[in-house]
């Protein structure tokens, strides 16, 4: 199923009131009578338009500006020290806590796409008041080993960056390849990360980058950035002139 086009992803998206509601079509409403919206977070029937039931939204720790520029973490809970990285600015949402944990981990590992379209919204919205007037050429998703994604059969990334682009309009476009599988990041303790991405990814000879181009890095979540580093460097090695990072979540210190 093309995900730009599943019920409610569409530039009318909004949220109202600080709750998570999508104005749907009366078709969509109607479908929704047959079949029930589910919470993106707990999986529990919710009211049409609703994303997140209202149990699950105050556990959704959203992270509010002032914000570090490079782990895109609020300034009081930074985690990278004002350390500067290939990536010009991160941002997310949502910490990698309570309800935007379980959302993430429902879209990821069972496959629950849905799930997307709340973590879609609230990137879109945390693009526009974080980037503002940063005009991006493509979108480009961080990409997994050949073999996890036979695994998982998608890309938990490409899905969050296929969903962004009719929101911010601009396309998305697969430029990065991952050359190997490595150990998991989060398995990892932070000091070994960065190293176990070294050189894993590239830009296929079939891709162009434009010299100068500005690339929206997409990726589900964020912890010591050493993925997104690596991924940005790539794409600056190969021509981008900038490289915005934007994950669904990211975790603080306090939770690392
Ligand atoms: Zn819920
Ligand atoms: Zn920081």
């Amino acid at each position: 199923m093309q995900f730009a086009s599943m019920p409610g992803l569409n530039p009318r998206s909004k949220q109202k009131g600080g709750l998570l509601v999508v104005k749907r079509k009366a078709w969509e409403r109607f479908l929704s009578l047959l079949y029930p919206e589910r919470c993106c977070c707990c999986g529990k029937p919710v009211v049409c338009g609703k994303v997140v039931c209202t149990h699950c939204r105050p556990r959704l720790k959203s992270i509010l500006p002032p914000l570090c520029p490079y782990c895109g973490c609020a300034k009081k809970d930074c985690r990278c020290g004002g350390h500067r990285r290939h990536t010009d600015r991160c941002v997310s949402p949502f910490y990698h806590e309570g309800a935007a944990r379980s959302a993430l981990h429902r879209l990821k590992f069972d496959g629950k796409a849905y799930v997307a379209e709340m973590f879609c919204l609230s990137m879109a919205k945390t693009i526009q008041r974080e980037y503002g007037e940063v005009v991006f050429d493509c979108i480009v998703p961080v990409p997994l080993s050949r073999a996890v994604s036979k695994k998982r059969k998608y890309n938990q990334s490409l899905v969050l960056a296929k969903g962004l682009a009719p929101l911010l309009k601009v396309d998305c476009r697969e430029l990065l390849i991952k050359e190997y599988e490595t150990a998991p990041q989060r398995e990892l303790p932070a000091y070994r990360r960065s190293g176990n991405v070294l050189g894993v990814f590239s830009v296929p000879p079939d891709k162009f980058i434009h010299k100068g181009c500005t690339i929206l890095l997409v990726d589900d979540t964020i912890t010591t950035g050493a993925t997104m580093d690596e991924c940005a460097k790539i794409l600056k090695i190969y021509g981008a002139k900038a490289v915005y990072a934007v994950t669904a979540t990211a975790s603080r210190l306090s939770e690392s």
